[in-house]
Order: structure tokens, then sequence, then C-alpha cells
């Protein structure tokens, strides 16, 4: 068997060492004559699995010990809307910076629980070929005075443009107006400073594990103000007095979570590089990777990238061919030879190559020879 390369924006690909571990222990864990997925939550056996993953994860973000590391459900449309149950807090607007399709889709979901204010957009309706090709600098916002919370999209998974900044919120509102962040896809990926966020959430299935699972890392004093109607199982206060298990959580995702988390925990060794943080190992090698892979279609005449450079996203490496009608020929022609996943979003059409913490250097140098390859025969 011969594994492909997964460019897949979501679910996409794990790491290969924590697939084989899993295979291994899967009929039989840790001697208990039964599957992990098939024990109870609530037993001796898999309590240890849950706590070492959140534990885990609080180390790897260096995770504040007034947040708490929430296990949920829904993915991160669900949370679209469990936001702002959980957070308008009485209050009446909360602001949102819209940078592409993700964000929109945050913003009309809240839309149905509060009023919403865009206070910043990349949006570029009078110039198309510019439309979301950057992320709005923070003098561009236009806050609202005690808006409940702002919401970013860190990373826009179709379009590919990444925030590698952090908004200053105590500059812009003063301290009542937490940021909230989509990190669905780049959690992980790159150091952190958790306390300059109220909220940061995502779905597991693009950077931490399979489909299922919802990460919530939440500051304490935001607990507790969930709006009457909010479903108990989606009220971040039942949530954290359950220890995540209010509900039966996705035992499987946690587990498989808890292994990627172990996994990202010995990077630097396993690199050769003791001297630094598993994120500080994570963001050198996701550096490496993008600037290869941004560097060949820079090269490139044949292949054209519209987002701007200091924006673009190192998970997410978005471009087009110039001959449009190439795009399918390129996708096909690439799965034939293992590089899976390619497609661009329905949505905006062209390539996206998502390169991950778990797609190895080695999968991008592949795209690129492919990718020159494909226009010596086709350019
Ligand atoms: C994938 C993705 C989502 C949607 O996640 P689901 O788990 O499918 O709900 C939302 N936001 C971003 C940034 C994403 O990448």
């Amino acid at each position: 068997m011969t594994r492909a390369f997964n460019f897949s924006p979501g679910p996409a690909t794990i790491p290969e060492a924590v697939l084989r571990q899993a295979a291994d222990e899967l009929l039989d864990w840790r001697g208990t004559g039964m599957s992990v997925m098939e024990i109870s939550h609530r037993g001796a056996d898999y309590a240890p699995v849950i706590e070492e993953a959140q534990a885990d994860l609080r180390t790897l973000l260096g995770v504040p010990s007034n947040y708490k590391v929430l296990f949920m459900q829904g993915g991160a449309l669900a949370e679209n809307a469990i936001v702002p149950l959980n957070m308008m807090r009485g209050k009446a607007v909360a602001d949102y910076v819209d940078t592409g399709i993700w964000s929109v889709k945050s913003i009309t979901e809240a839309r149905r629980y509060g009023a919403v204010n865009v206070i910043a957009s990349s949006k570029d309706d009078q110039h198309p070929e510019l439309n979301y090709t950057r992320v709005p600098k923070q003098a561009e916002w236009q806050p609202t005075r005690d808006a409940a919370y702002v919401h970013i999209c860190g990373n826009e998974t179709i379009g590919g443009i990444e925030y590698q900044w952090v908004p200053d919120v105590v500059a812009a509102y003063g301290t009542d107006t937490p940021l909230v962040t989509d990190m669905s896809s780049h959690i992980l990926s790159r150091p952190v400073d958790v306390s300059k966020f109220g909220l940061i959430y995502g779905g597991a299935q693009k950077n931490v594990s399979m489909a299922g699972l919802t990460f919530v890392i939440v500051r304490e004093d935001l607990i507790g103000h969930a709006h009457p109607l909010c479903p108990s199982a989606f009220d971040y206060r039942v949530v954290a007095d359950n220890d995540s298990m209010f509900n039966t959580p996705p035992t499987y995702a946690i587990y498989l979570a808890g292994l990627v988390f172990k996994w990202l925990l010995a990077r630097p060794a396993a690199i050769g590089r003791p001297d630094l943080t598993p994120m500080a190992a994570m963001e050198l090698l996701n550096v490496e990777k993008a600037a290869l892979l941004y560097a060949a279609l820079d090269a490139s005449q044949f292949y054209v990238t519209r987002n701007v450079p200091e924006d673009r996203s190192r998970m997410n490496v978005t471009f087009t061919l110039r001959d449009d009608a190439l795009t399918m020929p390129f996708v096909q022609a690439a799965a034939a030879v293992g590089l899976k996943g390619l497609k661009g979003h329905r949505a905006v059409g062209g390539i996206r190559a998502s390169i991950y913490n778990a797609m190895p250097r080695a999968g991008v140098e592949a795209l690129i020879a492919f990718m020159r390859e494909f226009e010596r025969t086709h350019g």
C-alpha cells in the first residue's frame, strides 16, 4: 500500500504515525479486549483519554489557567450559533470582520441571534479581481461602542488568506469586548498567545483530528451568560461544569486528537530541535512548506496567485491556472500520481493545496515537481 499525499481541506490528512498507532490498538485498547470506541465515556478506562487530551492541548497552546478547554460537537458551523447564544451577554450588537466565505457564514448565522455590525471587510464588489485577497488592517476597523464581542476568522480556508497578527482589541474597544476567533483551519500550526482571545473555536477535522469534534477555548468570566433558549448541550456553563461530558462526547475523535497532541509534543525532538516548543517547531516547518510552494507559484506565469503576499495562508495555498480549461486536467493528473484533493472549493474554483501540520515537506516537494512537469507539458 502506498499512501497518497492528501491535500484535502477537511476532513484532512492525519499523521501516518497516528493512524498506524490507532490501527494497532483498534481491536484491543490497552489490554481491555475492547476498542476504545466501544468503552463507556464515564468509565475509569476512558477518563485519562479525555483528561490527557485536554491537558496536552493546554500545554501545546500554553492555555492560561483562567480558560476552559471544552470538547463539543456540531462543528464550527454550529458554533456560529453557539457563540452569540453564549456571548451576547445582554448586549445589543456583536462586531464581525469579513474576510471571506467562512466569515460570511458566521455573520449570517449570528444575525439570527442579535444585531451584527460588519466593522471591516475585504470584499470588493467594484473590483472582483481584488475580492477577499487580503485581511483588512486594524486601522480600517470601525468598532461599535460596547460591542458584545468582535469575531474574526483567523484563516479563511477557502480563500487562502490568514491573519499573521493578532488584533489589539483592548486598543480598539477597551477590556469589555473580547476577541472571538474561528481557528478551524490553523489551530496548532503556530504559537498563539491565548490571553489575547476571549474565545477560540473550531472544527477538529482540519488540523487536530477526525470530524465530529469541536474545540472551544474560552475565558472563564465569559462562561455563564447563555441566552435562556440556548440548548443545554451548547451552554458553555453546562459543558464546562460537566467536563465536556454533559452528553456522550465524540469519544473516538477525542482519542485520535489525543494521539495527534502526543505526536505534536514529540515534534521538536523528532526534527532534532529539542530547543523549540512544539508550536515553534510546527511554525518553522509550516513556514518552510508554504514558502517553497509560494516561491514555485511566484516563479511561474502558468500558475496565478491573487492574494496579497503578507496575508497568504500557510495552511491553504490557493491558485489558478492561467488557462482555466486546464484546471480539471491538472486535478485529475495530480490525483493519478497520488496527489489528492487539490480541487479548489466549488465557490471559487481553481486549485487549493491544504498543507496542514500532517502534510510532510515531501508532499509539498512532490506537488511542486508535478506542477513543473505539468507546466512543461501543457504550457
Ligand atoms: C471547515 C471550516 C468551517 C466549517 O466547519 P464544520 O466543522 O464543517 O462546521 C468553519 N470555519 C472554517 C474557517 C473552516 O475551515
